[in-house]
């Protein structure tokens, strides 16, 4: 892994760049909600990986329409960034959601199963963790933490 300061807002805006044109094509709204936070050490290349495939989740729980918000802020007391991927699609039935990120469990006539076993395990790596929360109905959040002072 190739660990570097990064700002994570940079980082997010950055990818929403590239990833709005796919969503454009679907008419789903992508929303930034940026705060300051401070910089962190990260493999940024995996960090963008973890938040296309929360993102391409989003995308294909939306189906036509929706809207889409990447979410950053700093919490001081814990010392972790954490970001937002929320989406107001048809979201996740309680029993299902101990099932996601089980490597190869999807619901998907194409998926793989591997998106969130991947991303968990790079958010491991960055000795983070990842909550998810979620209502039939009104959506999912994904709420990536991850720690500032952690040494690699
Ligand atoms: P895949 O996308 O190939 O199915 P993932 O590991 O990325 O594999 O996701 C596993 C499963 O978690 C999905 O098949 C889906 O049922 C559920 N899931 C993940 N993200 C969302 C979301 N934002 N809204 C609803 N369901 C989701
Ligand atoms: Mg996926």
């Amino acid at each position: 892994p190739k660990m570097q300061v990064c700002s994570v807002n940079d980082l997010i805006k950055n990818f929403v760049r590239i990833f709005e044109n796919q969503a454009f094509l679907q008419g789903t709204k992508v929303l930034t909600d940026l705060r300051e936070v401070p910089p962190l050490v990260i493999d940024s290349a995996q960090i963008k990986q973890v938040l296309l495939n929360l993102c391409q989740n989003a995308l294909q729980a939306l189906g036509q329409g929706g809207t889409l918000t990447l979410a950053s802020s700093y919490q001081a007391d814990t010392r972790e960034i954490r970001v937002d991927v929320i989406d107001n699609g048809p979201g996740i039935p309680p029993e299902d959601l101990d099932k996601i990120g089980t490597p190869f469990y999807t619901t998907k006539d194409k998926g793989t199963g591997l998106g969130l076993s991947i991303s968990y395990a790079i958010v491991d790596r960055h000795k983070g963790r990842v909550e998810v929360d979620s209502k039939v109905g009104q959506g999912t959040r994904f709420s990536i933490y991850l720690p500032v002072d952690k040494q690699f």
